[in-house]
């Protein structure tokens, strides 16, 4: 491969502006060499490196030149202007690719046409622009038919640029040229545009001028150079379209990054049946299978397989009709999955038997796949252990717990039709048939599958708003079916038995719906049943939940390796919140190492206790209270055992009662209708007072703010009795399990504390409860006193804090609301918004604010270390389970992070991929 070095020198030639020390405006690749290659995807984009890479490999690629990514950011910072000099490096270029193509752009003998192709860092598929057949006028499309001696071709050509530069570049709708088209189809009776007469496309090349001036009140431009200056500004215009917007705001692709342009010179996949385009993946995208997978058209060009307008063909139809080419695709693919060492997307055109690649780069998968590709490379020597953990996402591993149509159901269920399954898991909900109702549907709440002929980037919201999505063409590798894969939606495409009435019906095998009703779709088998078929959980919960041998589950055994992989890197321990025996069996299964958060009011909400729970709040006197206290104690000793059980010797972190007391009673406006109700009609006296008295304990208790009112520590200091029960709970339970010779460390946990008189305060009472019992039952139990930091004034004071606490868990909750000052209840309705302006780049409930927060942590670590060097530091937020958090944890340097149980695997992935970026790093 050529390197970056020699590209710079080499790209000077024959151009003055960069002579003069202007920067490089184009990067030309053609003829086995190129001024770049694959390590510089951020300033020729994927589909630029991979173009150039390809060149240097000596693969058949046509020659091109890249106008880099930096074009496009100088373009913007100048007002949608070119930046200097770049015009006047594209001719240079373009003379390049005359020399090599023995053509001249704009002539009429021998003409060069040119596509005119974005491609960013990132790959955002169909969301920004593409102009092909660039250089057609009326003159050079008569040099186009004399040459190729196919007229029938030239026009078919020309009247598919027209409406691809006039919808693009000169702004009229798409779908006038496609009216005009389908007129005519039907005016001469034929299905396919392939049956078209050479005479019926000069008509339409006519009408399509025709459309354009009467849309723009412009003439279609007649010069070649025009055409090619108009279509480089409108690609880079298409970066900040609308769809790209969406789809980076979605995909968290920074605005700054700006797309490349590439300028290609044309091959033909429409110049008759040993011609045709085609896309492939050099593995199963959908299940990672190594098998070679793709689709193509034979006699189509350029984007019409991606677009899904006419359902592809199997790759096996190539290897018929172009054997020679088909193997030399198939060695291809081959020697790029070697070269590239991962699963590639190509792209590629057969002109006459020719095969020319288009386009490679690494491929868009599941995450099924993503799990089973990166392990098969390590088995087949491809890459190593740490590179296939990087390999997956997070997320992409949360697909393997997606759920799964209960099969017994499912096997009752109404069949409709099948598809081409694109998308893993199973989703049921109402028919919605556009994007913007899928929207509207999603906000009142329902689940919806989106219905459509076929997606387009113009969807892009309704694909997000729903939980699934069903096409009517389209292959595996159309638009719904990449985007699908992306988004890790379950995706049914190509469903050839479904016909979209009207905006509001569509019939689906022989059954009609109306927006609203029920569908179920199968993404891993392509089914569609009508109604709303329960779910079942994903075979790896079935294996958790002892429903499943391990042995014989296939994405058992992946999923495992994968985190095996992990737990032999990484350096943070993973916890998992969880209140109930229960939860705490689900957490061991996803291989949590311990509880670090057991928020004990939940146990208080079951049926059996919440009235004891209610009467011990109405009490007046701490005599009263114990009563009831007295009962809630057996009943949390007993959660206590069962979670000590469940974890097996990992630490079991116990928070004392947090929040404030009112939440357990009924709500104060439904307790004043029922006094008024039994006031208005004379209902029973008793009940009647019973209302009264519970209403005005809960006005006594009621608080203006609660969040920042009586709870937390709060409770236990001017309730101690609370804690007592609480303490004599957790370490009865932990005495009575030692007896049985088990080892049990519990970690009692003190909520918001802010001073460390408070600390103090409850310290205190806990160790005075535990001796107690400790006495009481003639036993001696290691236990650990540490506390929640969840406000500012605990990360500022930490080291005196420490001189109590044993052990820190971050609460990022409310640390988070407290920083911030948003409450953590109501501030979605306005995050949204910020996001939007820009005032905020994530949701920092979701994300943890390393700025803000992230400070306040940092403080108290130092903090806490000064004063107790080693001492246990943990998290125990939500964002303990969000993989960019999980990141930040890892260069705190905390102990563990704790998660729901469902997001362990997840944040243990995302623990190893900290250790190894940060080992990289280092290297
Ligand atoms: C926290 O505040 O981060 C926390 C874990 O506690 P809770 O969510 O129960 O307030
Ligand atoms: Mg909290």
């Amino acid at each position: 491969m050529m390197s970056a070095q020699r590209t710079l020198t080499e790209g000077c030639e024959g151009s003055p502006a960069e002579m003069r020390g202007s920067p490089k405006w184009t990067y030309y690749f053609g003829d086995g060499a190129a001024e770049g290659g694959s390590d510089m995807k951020e300033l020729l984009g994927g589909k630029g490196a991979g173009l150039a890479e390809m060149t240097n490999l000596g693969i058949s690629v046509p020659p091109g030149f890249t106008i880099p990514t930096s074009a496009c950011v100088e373009y913007y910072r100048q007002g949608n202007t070119f930046p200097d000099g770049m015009w006047g490096q594209v001719s240079p270029a373009l003379h390049r690719i005359e020399k090599s193509m023995r053509m001249k752009f704009g002539d009429s003998e021998y003409p060069l046409l040119v596509s005119v192709r974005s491609g960013s860092r990132a790959s955002m598929p169909g969301m920004m622009d593409t102009v092909l057949n660039v250089g057609l006028t009326t003159e050079t499309v008569r040099g186009l038919a004399r040459k190729t001696g196919n007229e029938w071709f030239a026009q078919d050509s020309y009247r598919r640029f027209i409406a691809m530069f006039g919808s693009i570049v000169m702004g009229v709708p798409r779908e006038s040229f496609e009216a005009i088209l389908n007129g005519k189809k039907k005016e001469v009776g034929v299905k396919l545009e392939t049956e078209l007469t050479v005479e019926d496309l000069h008509n339409l090349v006519q009408s399509f001028k025709l459309l354009v001036k009467e849309e723009t009140k412009k003439v279609f431009p007649n010069d070649a150079h025009e055409q090619l200056r108009m279509a480089i500004r409108a690609v880079l215009s298409s970066w900040n379209g609308a769809r790209a917007v969406t789809y980076r705001r979605m995909e968290g692709i920074p605005d700054s990054w700006g797309t490349a342009v590439n300028v290609v010179a044309m091959v033909f996949g429409n110049m008759g049946e040993t011609s045709g385009t085609g896309v492939a993946f050099t593995r199963d995208p959908n299940t990672g299978e190594s098998n070679f997978f793709g689709e193509c058209l034979m006699n189509a060009q350029g984007e019409d397989v991606v677009a899904g307008i006419r359902t592809p063909l199997p790759l096996t139809e190539l290897a018929r009709a172009v054997p020679e080419a088909y193997a030399e695709l198939v060695a291809t693919y081959k020697k790029l999955e070697m070269h590239y060492r991962d699963m590639l997307d190509l792209e590629f055109t057969i002109q006459e038997g020719k095969l020319y690649m288009l386009q490679t780069r690494v491929g868009k998968r599941t995450g099924i796949a993503a799990v089973r590709i990166a392990t098969d490379m390590v088995r087949e020597g491809l890459i190593k252990k740490h590179e296939a953990l990087l390999r997956v996402t997070p997320d992409q591993l949360g697909q393997y717990l997606y759920p799964i149509f209960d099969t017994k159901e499912e096997g009752k269920a109404v069949f409709l039709c099948k598809g081409l399954p694109a998308g893993p898991g199973a989703a049921a909900g109402k028919i919605a048939l556009t994007p913007e109702r899928a929207v509207e549907m999603k906000v009142a709440g329902e689940r919806v599958v989106l219905v459509r002929e076929e997606t387009s980037p113009d969807d892009i919201h309704g694909m997000d708003a729903a939980t699934g999505f069903l096409t009517v063409r389209g292959g595996m590798t159309s638009h719904a079916a990449v985007v699908g894969r992306q988004m890790g939606k379950v995706c049914v495409v190509g469903c050839e038995d479904i016909e979209v009435i009207d905006r509001q019906s569509v019939r689906i095998g022989t059954k009609v719906f109306r927006e609203g009703d029920y569908i179920s779709v199968n993404g891993t088998t392509g089914k569609v049943y009508s109604g709303d078929i329960p779910v079942m959980d994903s075979e790896i919960i079935q294996v958790i939940q002892g429903n499943l041998d391990p042995k014989a589950s296939g994405k058992y055994q992946l999923f495992s390796t994968i985190l095996a992989w992990a737990d032999d890197v990484r350096k943070l321990r993973v916890r998992a919140n969880a209140d109930t025996p229960d939860q705490a069996k689900i957490a061991r299964g996803f291989g949590a190492e311990g509880i670090g958060l057991c928020r004990t009011e939940h146990m208080f909400f079951a049926e059996d206790r919440i009235t004891i729970m209610q009467q011990m709040i109405l009490a007046r006197t701490k005599e009263d209270r114990e009563k009831f206290l007295d009962q809630l104690l057996p009943l949390q000793k007993q959660d206590f055992i069962g979670l000590y059980r469940a974890m097996k010797g990992f630490p079991v972190t116990i928070r004392l009662l947090d929040p404030p007391l009112h939440e357990f009673l009924p709500k104060r406006e439904d307790l004043m209708v029922d006094v008024a109700r039994l006031e208005l009609t004379g209902g029973a006296s008793v009940q009647l007072e019973e209302k009264r008295q519970l209403l005005a304990r809960v006005e006594e208790l009621h608080e203006f703010n609660p969040m920042l009112g009586l709870r937390g520590c709060r409770l236990g200091i001017t309730m101690p009795e609370i804690t007592r029960m609480q303490v004599r709970a957790i370490m009865e339970a932990a005495c009575e399990l030692a007896k049985e010779g088990k080892t049990i460390v519990p970690e009692i946990m003190i909520p918001l504390v802010g001073m460390v008189s408070e600390m103090k305060s409850q310290k205190d009472l806990v160790r005075e409860f535990a001796q107690e019992t400790m006495n009481r039952y003639g036993v001696t139990i290691k236990y650990l006193v540490g506390t929640m930091i969840e406000l500012p004034r605990a990360c500022v004071t930490a080291d005196r804090i420490a001189t109590e606490a044993e052990f820190f868990s971050f609460g990022t909750n409310d640390l988070t609301q407290t920083t911030f000052g948003f409450s953590r209840d109501d501030a979605a309705k306005f995050i949204d918004f910020y996001r939007t302006g820009k005032l905020l780049d994530a949701d920092p409930f979701a994300t943890l604010d390393r700025e803000g927060v992230g400070s306040l942590m940092k403080q108290a670590i130092v903090g806490g270390r000064k004063t107790r060097p080693g001492i246990k530091l943990g998290i125990c937020g939500e964002h303990g389970g969000d993989p960019s958090s999980v990141v930040f944890c890892h260069e705190l340097g905390l102990d563990y992070v704790s998660c729901s149980p469902y997001r362990v695997a997840i944040a243990r992935l995302a623990a190893a991929q900290a250790a190894i970026r940060e080992e990289e790093k280092e290297k």
